[in-house]
């Protein structure tokens, strides 16, 4: 008798010590598990909607701080990560390629690693990070100097290292990577400097590259170290050696559609920007002119790498509109299964998520300049005169005619994640209402420096805001409800059962707004402008909102006119933790 029960205590301790392990099924049920939050997105599909209505449009208001947390030193610059929750412990990445695991019931740290970056790094928009991934038993982020890295989960201890590419070329990474199957999957960025975009599959326990899938036609992918297909076709869309450094960055990371089993990634500017160069300045037979696949959406077959499907929101691109922002799968009031992306090009579309065909489309900013509209393809309408203009047209061969262009490069949305509800049926939208000038400019490409071939500055369109949160009917673009902000919005969205939609602002402020008319139901200073992506789980009964704080991105670095009207705005980096004492859940 006392054998057995020291025989079953024993193998209770055995357990107890075995490291809690995060496998496919946990990913597969992030959204629908509360108490753990495994991937960026909320769920691979990157809704960011979580079930939870502990909190909710009563009670909201009594929501305060739990506890927050310092990144400390002297590297505060745009926080835009969104932390993960698992196994009692908060992961989260800070600028300057950090990552950090805290106590997610106190924020007391367990471990911190900071990657040892070169000189001579090259991130174009801030040193930020968006976010890790866990799988196993440890936890993955990529650094400024295109690398990722595998840590043990419980110790912070480096298990593997691997290059992405060269960032000597002006290749970084920051987007949280996505896993699927056991494989971790990266994207790149650097579209600024002529790189050319790729998606990368590695195994997760030893790093080892299973594909790699470039986006620019003409390159040659890889499957188990062989040369696998090429993408797209050599000389179709790109004129002579152009896309060899076209561009394309994959720099935003991906969703899965767990239904047909379909990896999305996003792709950015072709390069050079100036697309006189690249044979996209004026119309051409069929689609001569596209620069595929740069600025669009590709569907890929996870175990492999190949291309099941793509759609190009902007072809003959023109102005860095890049094709990178979230695909996210929803199910549709008719009860079509779909997927949505609101484009940096101003237009929100809707594809059918068996084959990424263009189903609709809508404008969700004012005053867009660039087209007229989408047509019944999915292809601009382009307002040609609104183009910018050739240099080698101009007098002096110097300098292509300005044109006034909306939106900005910038976007009528940028990186920042929006948010869908599976209770209204809308898309949060955070959105920004600004244009830019734009001329282009001759250039030639040398490695490791910007090549753009255009000049620009940014201006706000209208006096009081540039920020518009908008809440989008996805079955006919109708925007039910819009938050206007002063400064540009620059935060994720994420949105709960609770009738809540949580945003922050560069302002400093967390906000939470009703789902259904937009009211603004609670608001904290967190002393420093919001750029993060806000998240909430439970832990022992309770429910528990996060997000990070400490103004940067590209605002402050690329925003012309914008960036002085938002000069004031101080940085920081802290992890804010708020919930509604249990005794306040019911009080109204
Ligand atoms: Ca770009």
């Amino acid at each position: 008798m006392h054998r057995f029960l020291l025989v079953v205590a024993a193998g209770m301790l055995g357990s107890g010590l075995a490291q809690a392990q995060v496998t496919e099924d946990d990913l597969r049920n992030d959204q629908t598990v509360t108490d753990q939050i495994v991937t960026n997105g909320m769920g691979r599909d990157l809704q960011r909607y979580s079930p939870l209505d502990t909190i909710n449009k009563s009670n909201v208001k009594n929501l305060v701080p739990a506890w927050a947390f310092s990144f400390g030193g002297e590297k505060q610059r745009g926080q835009e990560s969104q932390p993960l929750i698992y196994d009692g412990i908060m992961y989260v990445t800070g600028s300057y390629s950090r990552l950090f695991a805290l106590d997610a019931m106190t924020g007391r740290e367990l471990w911190q690693y900071d990657a040892r970056l070169p000189e001579g790094i090259l991130p174009c928009c801030d040193v930020v990070n968006r976010g890790a991934a866990i799988y196993g038993d440890k936890v993955f982020f990529g650094t400024l100097d295109a690398r990722i890295v595998a840590l043990g989960r419980k110790t912070g201890d480096v298990v593997w290292r691997k290059k992405i590419a060269d960032y000597k070329a002006g290749y970084s990474y920051t987007a949280a990577p996505i896993i699927v199957n056991g494989l971790i999957v990266t994207g790149n960025s650097g579209g600024e400097f002529g790189i050319v975009g790729e998606v990368q599959a590695r195994d997760t326990e030893t790093g080892e590259l299973v594909w790699t899938r470039p986006v620019i036609e003409g390159h040659m992918g890889t499957f188990k170290g062989e040369e696998s297909t090429m993408t797209g076709e050599l000389n179709a869309t790109w004129p002579g050696d152009l896309w060899k450094t076209g561009g394309g960055a994959t720099w935003l990371g991906g969703s899965y559609d767990i239904e047909t089993d379909t990896l999305i990634m996003g792709t950015g500017n072709p390069a050079p920007w100036n697309s006189h160069l690249r044979n996209a300045g004026q119309p051409r037979p069929g689609n001569a002119g596209d620069n595929l696949y740069a600025a669009s959406r590709l569907g890929i077959d996870p175990s492999n790498g190949e291309i099941k499907w793509h759609f190009q929101t902007t072809p003959r691109e023109g102005w860095d509109y890049d094709g990178v922002n979230e695909v996210i799968p929803f199910v549709d009031a008719a009860g079509n299964r779909r997927l949505a992306t609101a484009d940096r090009n101003g237009f929100f579309y809707v594809l059918n998520a068996d084959d990424g065909a263009f189903v609709d489309a809508f404008p969700f900013v004012k005053d867009i300049s660039w087209a007229e509209g989408i047509d019944e393809n999915g292809r601009p309408i382009f307002v040609e005169d609104n183009r910018p203009g050739d240099p080698s047209a101009a007098a002096d061969g110097a300098k292509g005619e300005n044109v006034f262009s909306v939106p900005s490069f910038l976007g009528g949305k940028n990186w920042m994640p929006m948010a869908y509800s599976q209770k209204s049926g809308l898309f949060y939208v955070p959105s920004n209402e600004w244009g830019m000038d734009i001329w282009n400019e001759p250039i030639t490409f040398k490695k490791g420096a910007a090549y753009l071939g255009a000049g620009f500055t940014i201006k706000p369109l209208f006096e009081d805001y540039i920020g518009s949160l908008k809440a989008i009917d996805p079955m006919n673009g109708e925007v039910k409800w819009e938050v206007k902000n002063n400064a540009p919005l620059w935060s994720g969205v994420m949105t709960t059962a609770g009738g809540l939609v949580f945003t922050g602002t560069p302002e400093g402020h967390l906000k939470a707004f009703d789902d259904e008319t937009g009211e603004e139901l609670w608001s904290f200073q967190t002393g420093s402008g919001v750029v993060g992506q806000p998240i909430t789980w439970e832990m022992e009964g309770e429910q528990y909102v996060a997000v990070l704080s400490g103004w940067g991105g590209a605002v402050p670095l690329w925003g012309g006119e914008v960036a002085k009207k938002v000069s004031y705005l101080n940085q920081g980096g802290l992890v804010w933790v708020f919930k509604v004492p249990k005794q306040l859940v019911s009080a109204n």
